[in-house]
């Protein structure tokens, strides 16, 4: 691209900034109880003031709130999307970044600010807009542009009761400094993330760079467990040693990560829970055949493989 061929380019997409992404678009239930109940119940939090009606009533409020936090949960939409949106702003947007080699997505930051709380019976409507684009930057990850959508969420009152910013990258994959050249002249090419090794799990993951993947096995019980963790969920023991897998297993699911493509992985890879022999399950590749060819309960058998310079890990193969 040059000089021109780039102003032009940014032209276009400095446009987008100010333009709605969703009109204010009324939530299709007004806030309620089961899914405050559901949310409270998957987040953990116990806090009364969420469902506990008594206490509430003898609170500041005088009757019970929603978690803030679920504020983005009550526009969600439901399993239509799965057949695709109509394209918005946002999405012509990323075909834009897409079409001039930004393919990269990175979504960096989420920031929510809470206003006013709402209660049951109170509903909420969600505007959003593409708020801002940055300049032209070089990360760690390629070079790109930076954008934000900026969701507001206001009640039937049209008090606002709180935001959502939500930055993503978009860049050029295969610009990134990792690919420059190294100290030897050569040319650097990108690895996998490195596992993040721990007091729990780093003995895991010395045992797969020796070749083996190690089940942790409880010693008073001989409960089996994956991933590691300190503590048997069976009998409470922290005592415990490990058996080494056979690397047999089966597929209980499967995927394949067709997007974003991100550097030093291979392109679109399955990745599948795989069920062992030994009766833990492991999240791997599945490898050595293609995506169409893999079932659910299909035989595998894994090897601990280099998949890159640096990066040494379980695979598994139909048997
Ligand atoms: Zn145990």
């Amino acid at each position: 691209m040059n000089a021109d061929e780039l102003q032009a380019f940014e032209d276009e997409i400095y446009a987008f900034v100010g333009q709605e992404v969703y009109p204010p678009t009324p939530a299709p239930d007004d806030v309620n109880m089961p899914m405050i109940r559901q949310w409270a119940e998957i987040m953990g939090d116990t806090n009364p003031a969420y469902l506990d009606a008594d206490w509430a009533a003898n609170s500041s409020r005088g009757r019970t709130i929603a978690p803030p936090a679920m504020m983005y949960a009550w526009g969600q939409e439901g399993f239509q999307v799965t057949k695709g949106r109509s394209p918005n702003a946002q999405s012509n947007l990323v075909a834009l970044f897409n079409k001039h080699g930004y393919t990269g997505v990175l979504g960096t930051n989420v920031k929510q600010e809470y206003f006013k709380e709402v209660s049951p019976g109170d509903n909420v409507t969600i505007q959003m807009v593409i708020d801002n684009i940055s300049e032209r930057k070089t990360t760690s990850r390629g070079t790109g542009y930076f954008f934000e959508t900026l969701s507001t969420f206001t009640d039937q009152h049209g008090d606002v009761i709180g935001t959502q910013r939500f930055k993503v990258l978009k860049f050029i994959p295969q610009e990134q400094p990792a690919a420059a050249a190294s100290a030897d002249g050569g040319l650097e090419v990108p690895t996998r993330i490195a596992s993040v090794r721990g007091p729990d799990n780093g003995w895991w993951w010395d045992a797969v760079d020796e070749g083996k993947v190690l089940i942790q096995r409880c010693k008073s019980c001989q409960t089996l467990r994956h991933p590691p963790r300190p503590m048997c969920g069976e009998c409470q023991s922290m005592e415990w040693d490990s058996i080494e897998s056979t690397l047999k297993g089966e597929v209980l699911s499967y995927t394949c990560v067709r997007y974003p493509h991100v550097p030093g992985y291979p392109k679109d890879p399955i990745c599948a829970v795989i069920k062992l022999a030994e009766g833990t399950n492991l999240v791997a590749n599945v490898v050595g055949c293609e995506y169409e060819d893999v079932s659910i309960g299909m035989q595998v058998t894994g090897k601990v493989e280099q998949v890159d310079e640096k990066t040494t890990l379980p695979q598994f193969y139909p048997a």
